[in-house]
C-alpha cells in the first residue's frame, strides 16, 4: 500500500489547511503558491483516480461534482469565472498523483492561455 498523498492528509488532518468547501464526495483548498489572484484546488475525497483521463472513464458523475464545486468556490472567492486545469502527467507539471482542478480567477490576463 502506498503512502497516502498530500491531499488525502490534508483531508485527514495531518497537514495544516483550511477546508474552504466541501461536497459529498470532493473538497477545496487554496493553493500554497499560488499561481493567480485566486488559486484554489478541488480534489476527491478519494485518491482512487491518478488523473483526470482516468477518473472520466471511471466516475463521470464525479467528474461533474468537481466542476460544480469549482463553480461554486469561484463565485464565493472571485468574480465567478475561472480557468479549470487539470495538470495531467509529469510532462505537463502534475506533481500530486491524486487527481485535483486548479481552479484560477480574480484578475487573469487577457487573451489567450499562458
Ligand atoms: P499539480 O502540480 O500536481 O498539478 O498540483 C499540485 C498543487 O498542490 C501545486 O499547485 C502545489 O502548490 C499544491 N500543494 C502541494 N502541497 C500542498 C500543501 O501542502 N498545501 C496546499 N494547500 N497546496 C499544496
Amino acid at each position: 500500500m502506498s503512502e497516502p498523498s498530500i491531499f488525502t492528509r490534508i483531508l485527514q488532518g495531518e497537514i495544516p489547511a483550511e477546508i474552504i468547501a466541501e461536497t459529498e464526495n470532493a473538497f477545496a483548498i487554496r493553493d500554497i503558491h499560488p499561481q493567480a489572484p485566486v488559486h484554489l484546488l478541488v480534489i476527491p475525497k478519494s485518491e482512487q483516480y491518478r488523473n483526470v483521463v482516468e477518473l472520466a472513464a471511471g466516475d463521470p458523475d464525479l467528474l461533474a461534482e468537481l466542476v460544480g464545486l469549482a463553480n461554486s468556490v469561484a463565485a464565493e472567492h472571485a468574480d465567478g469565472d475561472f480557468r479549470l486545469i487539470f495538470n495531467t502527467g509529469p510532462g505537463a507539471g502534475q506533481t500530486v498523483f491524486h487527481v485535483h482542478a486548479h481552479v484560477l480567477g480574480g484578475g487573469l490576463p487577457e487573451g489567450s492561455l499562458g
